[in-house]
């Protein structure tokens, strides 16, 4: 059996689901020629597990990664590319996730914006960054960059950005989510929430760092895709996998709607899935296969110790899943055994 892919990259590695897969694509006797883990602090005690891995296993690196922040996204972009020496990234899985508790009584714009902070932008940001980054065309009415404008004219959130939410790329994926048109003339701001902002995404404005490297992880998917371009779609080739759920699937909603409302959640995973239908139709010339996977419940930190599945179970079906994805699962939701969930 050939191995799954050469190499692939997981995030939020130190525990759970990404930590097992990290475990079972080392066990395998075909295992990747490189595998990259990524966790938040490599140093801290959370890491043990995963560091004892690396020091055992020579294909195995890990690297510091907040999904969240953009310079430590660049920081692991630049030491991927360092250790691929100039292969290609064959696989990434965007597997770091969060649900905190909320419901339609205590679900708020923090919680929302937090989730979908993590869950969504957190994605976007390792996998995808780079468009809205590339230089603006020229001449009239092109001043800005693509893709900003629109989105990004009027608004800023009100005086409470953390400093890392100040990089552009993020506020526009704020906006995005959550902004309404606001209504009748005049009205550029939604009450409570935002203010009117200057039209601050001017051509040439962005730091140069983000347009060097935010676009690396893309970039090496889309090269892996290019030395493999005799296979059709598959993780061999070149795969976006976004780990998504269940509970993101508006036609199934009803089934947990009373078990775990987890509203905030299931609004940034359905967001995910859109996010990685978009993915699956724009990256399609590219040859890179784009599928969103959800594990089944799982016994971790966020399925909870009642959950039915060990997280070795869920695991060992994801990667059977993986290995025999192809062009036909381009921009699906598959479960853990391969079975198709409507979006
Ligand atoms: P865990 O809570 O066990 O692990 C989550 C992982 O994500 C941790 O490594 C965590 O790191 C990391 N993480 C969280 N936020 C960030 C961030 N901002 N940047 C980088 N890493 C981050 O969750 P699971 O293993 O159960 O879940 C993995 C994925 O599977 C998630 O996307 C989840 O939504 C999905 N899923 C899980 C289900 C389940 O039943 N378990 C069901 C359906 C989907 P740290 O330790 O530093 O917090």
């Amino acid at each position: 059996m050939s191995p799954l892919a050469r190499t692939i990259l997981i995030t939020g590695c130190n525990r759970g689901i990404g930590l097992e897969i990290v475990r079972q694509l080392l066990a395998k006797p075909n295992a990747p020629e490189q595998i990259f883990a990524t966790c938040r602090a490599p140093d801290s005690p959370q890491c043990q597990t995963l560091n004892e891995l690396a020091a055992k296993n020579s294909n195995l690196k890990v690297i510091q990664l907040e999904a969240t922040d953009p310079t430590s996204v660049n920081k692991a972009a630049k030491d991927l590319e360092a250790h691929l020496k100039g292969a290609g990234l064959n696989v990434l899985i965007n597997n770091a996730g969060i649900m905190p508790p909320s419901t339609l009584e205590t679900v708020d714009a923090e919680d929302l914006l937090h989730v979908y902070t993590t869950n969504v932008v957190g994605p976007l940001l390792v996998t995808k960054i780079h468009e809205a980054l590339l230089p603006a065309p020229e001449g009239p009415g092109h001043d800005r960059l693509p893709g900003y404008y629109v989105l990004t004219r009027r608004f800023q959130r009100k005086g409470s950005l953390e400093p890392h939410w100040k990089e552009p790329a993020q506020v526009i994926l704020i906006h995005e989510a959550l902004l309404r048109a606001p209504e009748g003339p005049g009205h550029d701001r939604l009450p409570g929430y935002y203010v009117p902002k200057r039209r601050f995404h001017r051509k040439g404005s962005l730091e140069p760092r983000w347009k060097e490297s935010a676009q690396v992880f893309l970039h090496l998917l889309k090269k892996a895709a290019k030395d493999n371009a005799h296979i059709g779609m598959s993780c061999q080739k070149a795969a976006l996998i976004n780990m998504s759920t269940r509970g993101s699937s508006i036609t199934l909603c009803h089934e947990l709607q009373d078990i775990l409302p987890i509203v905030s959640y299931r609004c940034s995973k359905a967001a995910l899935n859109m996010l990685t239908k978009c993915q699956s139709l724009g990256y399609k010339p590219d040859g890179i296969l784009c599928t969103a996977i959800h594990p089944g419940w799982v016994q971790t930190d966020l399925g909870g110790p009642g959950a039915p599945l060990t997280p070795q179970e869920s695991v060992k079906g994801i990667l059977n899943v993986l290995y025999h994805l192809t062009e036909k699962d381009n921009g699906c939701l598959l479960d853990w055994e391969g079975k198709s969930i409507p979006w």
